[in-house]
């Protein structure tokens, strides 16, 4: 790796291993990663000089933009680190934000134009990672995913090219970026179509007792529920530093009528076994949550389980569900709501898969010495892989896999087949291979 050439291109960006801040580079959201050298360009036009040296030489590329998938990992080649790149500009309804932004960042800076656009729930989470994944969040019944809403994007190619990528200019290539991850190119701009948001209402519900009848009563009503309406169910044993331990529902109103979420989640407050925690308006930036990053000297332990978007939450569904975090002491079940605007778009519009599905279901334990062991280990996996066997398809911005034959689990042979045109058209060398890696067809 002739690592030099690279650093007199590009002068006081390239850092590698001994070089003064070498160790807080390294630190990505989820961990802390072992790349030969990492990048962090402040212009587009480094980006492409970066993308054209790792190209030449034959250096797998990881683009870093929020650092929350587990790529950052995988050991040896090139971190193009896009921190720099997050300037946030509004133009009327159109939202240019760089790509390297967090969601933090342009949610704030929407909020003060009174706009917002739908993306996921955490506020350090990368726009880039996020956006080309799909991107499930709070506003997705009301307006669809994140990547819903990119109306152009602003891209490197694997040949170091910088273009401009809209429905009319490369429709193929953004139809692919609406859901095919990292595979086309570094995305330096992603330009976005808000809406009007002034506020939201956040309710927190407490759920006690047999999770089954709650969770019946909630498909029941999210099923007939205007599209304001997104919910959350989680429930989380006591070790997991994420949330407060427990069964609970949170559920985002969006627009700041109080009354009308009330009456949207009145089947749920009338039961027995849910109870009101919280039911407040608020800014869309504060339910955002702020997560700390991965702490290297205690990692997180592995996660046996998955996640799959379910066409319908069948009572049988809810069974295995509820079954798998009864059966595994130190195991999270999360439910995410679907179904609206998110199933308005027609499927062959974005590469992202299962448009008609209702609800998003993750579910893992643990793997704590002492709590999992290999057999147990062999079980939980049965357990999730007959789950996800129900599923329309695995959602890759949530699996912590990076194994490259995922992308082969989400997305239907076809729409496999039209992003590998599309790959072999602007990527046929396979430059962007650390990803959800879809080959060139
Ligand atoms: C704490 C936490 C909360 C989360 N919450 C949600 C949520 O609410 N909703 C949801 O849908 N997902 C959520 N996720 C999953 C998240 O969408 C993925 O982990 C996603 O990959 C993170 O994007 P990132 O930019 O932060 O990660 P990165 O690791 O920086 O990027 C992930 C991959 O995306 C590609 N990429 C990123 N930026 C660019 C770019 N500008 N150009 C080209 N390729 C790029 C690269 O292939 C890269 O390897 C969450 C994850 C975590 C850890």
């Amino acid at each position: 790796m002739r690592i030099d050439a690279l650093i007199s291109e590009l002068p006081g960006r390239v850092l590698t291993a001994g070089d003064e801040g070498w160790d807080a580079a390294r630190h990505f959201h989820s961990g802390v990663g072992d790349p030969d050298a990492i990048v962090r360009p402040t212009t587009v036009a480094e980006v492409a000089a970066a993308v054209r040296w790792a190209a030449a030489e034959g250096v797998p590329i990881v683009v870093r933009s929020g650092g929350h998938s587990d790529w950052g990992s995988v050991p040896a080649g090139l971190t193009i680190d896009l921190g720099a790149l997050n300037d946030v500009e509004i133009d009327g309804r159109t939202v240019r934000v760089g790509g390297g932004a967090t969601w933090g960042l342009v949610a704030h800076t929407l909020a003060e134009h009174g706009l917002g656009v739908s993306s996921g729930d955490t506020a350090s989470v990368g726009v880039g990672g996020l956006t080309l994944g799909g991107g499930i969040g709070w506003m997705v019944r009301a307006w669809g995913l994140a990547a819903d809403q990119l109306v152009g994007v602003q891209l490197v190619t694997a040949s170091g090219e910088t273009i401009e990528v809209t429905d009319a200019e490369h429709p193929e290539l953004m139809w692919a970026l609406r859901g095919g991850g990292g595979n086309f190119g570094v995305v330096t701009r992603f330009d976005f179509r808000a809406h009007a948001l002034d506020s939201v209402v956040f309710a927190t519900l407490g759920v006690t007792g047999d999770a089954r009848p709650v969770l019946r009563a909630l498909r029941e009503t999210l099923g007939g529920a205007p599209r304001e309406l997104t919910v959350t169910y989680m429930d989380v044993p006591a070790m997991d530093p994420n949330a407060p331990a427990g069964a609970t529902i949170t559920a985002v109103w969006i627009g700041g009528d109080e009354d009308s979420a009330r009456t949207a989640l009145a089947p749920l407050l009338d039961r027995d076994d849910v109870h009101e925690t919280e039911i407040a308006t608020t800014a869309y930036p504060d339910v955002l949550m702020e997560m700390p990053a991965a702490d290297p000297d205690s990692p997180m332990p592995g996660f046996v389980g998955g996640n799959t978007l379910l066409r319908q939450l069948t009572d049988d569904a809810i069974e295995r569900l509820v079954a798998f975090r009864e059966a595994n002491e130190a195991s999270v079940l999360f439910l995410r709501s679907l179904g609206g605007a998110f199933s308005d778009v027609p499927q062959e519009r974005s590469a992202f898969p299962a448009r008609d599905a209702t609800w998003f279901a993750m579910a893992g334990a643990f793997d704590i010495p002492g709590l999992v062991d290999d057999e147990s280990r062999s079980a939980i996996l049965g357990a999730w892989n007959a789950i996800e066997a129900l599923g329309a398809g695995v959602y890759g911005n949530f699996t912590t896999s990076t194994d490259t034959a995922i992308a082969g689990k989400m997305y239907p042979p076809a729409t496999m087949r039209r992003l590998a045109a599309v790959k072999r058209e602007w990527d046929p060398a396979n430059v962007f291979s650390r990803n959800h890696n879809v080959l060139p067809g």
